[in-house]
């Protein structure tokens, strides 16, 4: 969206009006020559017979007026201004040699031509030129004693009158020159003027462009530096505190992956706006890079901090209110981190670095807030931050797996499915991580996708292996992240990695956790449960009832199943519990959904949801979370186990 200023610097109009020059050079030369016609003919009335000098003129005649044509054409131009320079010069010499020295009347015509030089050669002939005719005259001098000079032929009066008569000629040659001079100065300045005031226009819309971000006009980094090292210098003087209010928008990438960017600039723009109605008049607002904006303000010294605090909740109201960019209406969010300056903390860069820290807090805790920073959250963030490299390095280096947890079917016993949770093993001591270690990081750096990605990868190699090794195993569930889930690309992925393993969809079952569902009201979630259908992949909601329950979810996607949550469980002996669960597994049953059920820990827990008819059981008291070889030795004990058989197992294992 960058566009370079439009700026028309001027040239075109600086240029010298060799046009003008060459009129000037043609009617000076046609006015010599004519001249030389009148003296000529003069000549030849005054002395006839034929003399070199006359021969001289008429070839003059015809020389000028030869210069005066081809002067006309450009390339001409500074040989015919030579040759009338020249002309000028040998002609004067020539003419005063033998019409009587400095005394005769050709003696002034030796004056035009540094002139002639210098209306249309330049310094350097007009020098040459002007040292030439003081020679001239020089020698002129020096020769006439020596009898080197021929006397005047004509009369003195005729003399007198041709020697005014060239006076004046050179007279006008010379006012006809210095008012072109003066019209090209005259010129030249105006162009000057314009060219100037071009220059500053210009330079003031690069200085706008500099320090203004061009999508949505508020000011850039530059500006936002610029500004905090200003406020910074006051505020020694004032003992306000400057407060830097860094503010991220939220689900923006989302709008601009569903609408398109034209769509997204937009909300930028909009965004950028409400900001600015919500800042004060003095307060700088600076976009610093996608969707990241910050905002400087001044807290006086007799202000609560609460007044910063209360600025960054409307500015996050604002900003949470629809937004409608053709006719799409779109929702975002912002998270704010924000500092307010005090002797510790008082340079522009920590100021930027601490309220970048306070707004990671904000997001870490679920986005939608406003953090003021706080020196134990810098620690926080250098813990974060190393977790954040070894998370990446983690995919490099492979680490990434999945622990694998058994369903089972309540009327048979037998082993129905797998769910696959995903895990990192630490690099120093090979432990698996678990995901609330993790996931909200994966998240907030954008890796989530590609690690629900790795787990289903690692999930399918793991059922092929099991299948390989003789189990009966008729699905692998894995979860997927809001993410994913919004994802064009992510039933792609799935159809892929199950072909290039030979599997079909119905190997794998997908489970959305409520929470996601209900979010996503922007038909992204939905679209991608109608491709996972389609292609024959089962889609179940996961913690079914742990807090989100909606009843939207059920009626509007394609689901295939639900899970109920292990909170619903809990107090399974507990009357009401039991009501609220059969309600549930009725209603699954009416809307043909399966139904699993999760932390299964207690015999009593297992007896109770058999016997309320739900399909599908899992829980640490079937099996844990188990590693490959682990599942495969498990499964090899618990082999093609009946209830009886499952039943003792828990009793095992002491839960019973
Ligand atoms: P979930 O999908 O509801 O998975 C069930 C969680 O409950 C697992 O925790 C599992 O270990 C635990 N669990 C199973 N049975 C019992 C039980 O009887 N008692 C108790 N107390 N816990 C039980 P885990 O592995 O820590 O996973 C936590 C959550 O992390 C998962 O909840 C899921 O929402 C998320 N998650 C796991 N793997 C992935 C993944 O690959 N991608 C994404 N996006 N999320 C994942
Ligand atoms: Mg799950
Ligand atoms: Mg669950």
């Amino acid at each position: 969206m960058n566009t370079a200023p439009d700026v028309a610097l001027p040239g075109s109009t600086l240029h010298v009006d060799f046009q003008q020059k060459q009129k000037l050079l043609s009617r000076l030369a046609l006015a010599f020559s004519l001249i030389l016609v009148v003296f000529t003919v003069l000549i030849f009335i005054l002395l006839p017979g034929i003399r070199p000098g006359k021969i001289v003129a008429i070839l003059a005649v015809f020389g000028f007026a030869a210069i005066s044509r081809l002067c006309l054409r450009p390339e001409w131009f500074r040989p015919s201004a030579v040759a009338m320079v020249l002309l000028t010069m040998i002609g004067g010499f020539a003419g005063s040699l033998t019409n009587g020295g400095l005394e005769g009347y050709v003696a002034p015509i030796l004056i035009t031509s540094p002139i002639a030089a210098s209306l249309f050669l330049g310094t350097r002939a007009t020098i040459i030129s002007a040292v030439s005719v003081v020679a001239a005259y020089a020698a002129l001098l020096l020769m006439e004693p020596y009898g080197l000079i021929r006397p005047e032929p004509y009369s003195e009066h005729a003399t007198s009158i041709a020697a005014l008569f060239l006076l004046a000629t050179a007279t006008a040659f010379c006012a006809a020159g210095f008012a072109y001079f003066a019209h090209d100065s005259k010129q030249k300045i105006n162009s000057l003027t314009d060219a100037q005031s071009q220059l500053i226009s210009a330079s003031e819309q690069l200085r706008h462009a500099a320090l203004h971000d061009t999508l949505t006009g508020i000011g850039n980094r530059q500006n936002l530096q610029r500004h905090i090292e200003a406020k910074l210098r006051e505020e020694d003087a004032t003992h306000d505190q400057i407060c830097v209010i860094h503010i991220d928008l939220d689900r923006f990438k989302e709008v601009n992956d569903a609408h398109g960017h034209p769509v997204g600039d937009g909300v930028l723009r909009k965004a950028a706006e409400r900001m600015v109605k919500a800042a004060g008049k003095d307060d700088l607002v600076a976009r610093i890079g996608g969707d990241e904006f910050v905002i400087v303000t001044t807290k006086r010294s007799q202000e609560p901090a609460a007044k910063i605090q209360s600025l960054c909740e409307t500015i996050i109201a604002q900003i949470s209110r629809p937004i409608s960019v053709n006719g799409i209406e779109c929702r975002v969010g912002a998270s704010i981190g924000y500092i307010i300056s005090d002797r510790a903390c008082s340079s522009t860069e920590s100021l930027i670095a601490n309220a970048d820290i306070a707004l990671y807090e904000s997001k870490r805790c679920g986005r939608g807030v406003a953090h003021q920073f706080t020196g134990a959250m810098r620690e926080g963030i250098e813990s974060q931050r190393t977790l954040v490299s070894d998370l990446k390095l983690a995919f490099e280096e492979d680490r990434i797996t999945c622990a694998l947890q058994p369903q089972v079917c309540f009327d048979t016993g037998k082993l129905l499915g797998l769910e696959a949770l995903g895990r990192i093993r630490s690099h120093s001591d090979g432990e698996l991580m678990l995901p609330a270690a993790f996931l909200d990081i994966m998240e907030n750096v954008g890796l989530i996708d590609a690690f629900d990605e790795r787990v289903m990868c690692k999930a399918l190699d793991a059922l092929i292996d099991l299948r390989g090794r003789g189990f009966e195993i008729t699905y692998i569930a894995v979860n997927a992240s809001a993410k994913s889930l919004r994802s064009t690309r992510y039933v792609e992925t799935m159809q892929r990695e199950l072909s290039a393993r030979g599997l079909t969809g119905d190997s794998l079952v997908v489970e959305v956790l409520e929470s996601i569902l209900i979010e996503d009201r922007d038909d992204l979630a939905a679209k991608t449960i109608e491709a996972l259908s389609q292609a024959g992949i089962k889609t179940v909601i996961d913690d079914f009832g742990s807090g989100h329950a909606s009843m939207w979810a059920l009626l509007e996607l394609e689901l295939d199943g639900i899970k109920i949550d292990r909170s619903l469980i809990a107090n399974i002996e507990c009357e009401r519990s039991r009501t609220v669960v059969d309600a549930v597994l009725q209603l699954s049953r009416k809307l043909n959904l399966t139904s699993v059920v999760e932390g299964i820990e207690t015999p009593q827990q297992y007896a109770a949801l058999k016997a309320m008819g739900c399909e599908a059981a899992q829980g640490f008291g079937i099996g844990k979370p188990m590693e490959l070889d682990n599942l495969s030795h498990w499964l090899e004990a618990f082999g093609q186990s009946d209830i009886a058989q499952l039943q003792d197992s828990i009793r095992q294992s002491g839960l019973g």
